[in-house]
């Protein structure tokens, strides 16, 4: 019954876009700041080049990645929310 319950917290993280998988999927342009699919090389919106980094990337620079479960999290958890694991920062 656990791994049900697992998989489909999962699955509301990537409905709402917050999950790893659906920040991988999303580079964000720097000039205008559209979100934009990481399949495409240059803005949907106003066609400047768009970076080589997916917003995931961006994001695990400036957060944690829980060892345990891959979830991101945001430097004031001591504890991993989804999994429970410790959290050890640098
Ligand atoms: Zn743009
Ligand atoms: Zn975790």
């Amino acid at each position: 019954m656990k791994e049900v319950f697992e998989k489909k917290r999962v699955m509301h993280m990537e409905e709402f876009g917050f999950g790893p998988e659906a920040m991988k999927q999303i580079k964000v342009c720097k000039s205008c700041g559209t979100s934009c699919n990481f399949t495409v090389a240059f803005c949907t919106d106003c066609g400047k080049m768009l970076p080589a980094e997916t917003l995931y990337d961006l994001y695990i620079r400036n957060h944690f990645v829980c060892g345990g479960c891959k979830a991101i999290i945001s430097s004031e958890y001591r504890y991993c929310p989804q999994c429970g694991k410790q959290v050890i920062f640098d």
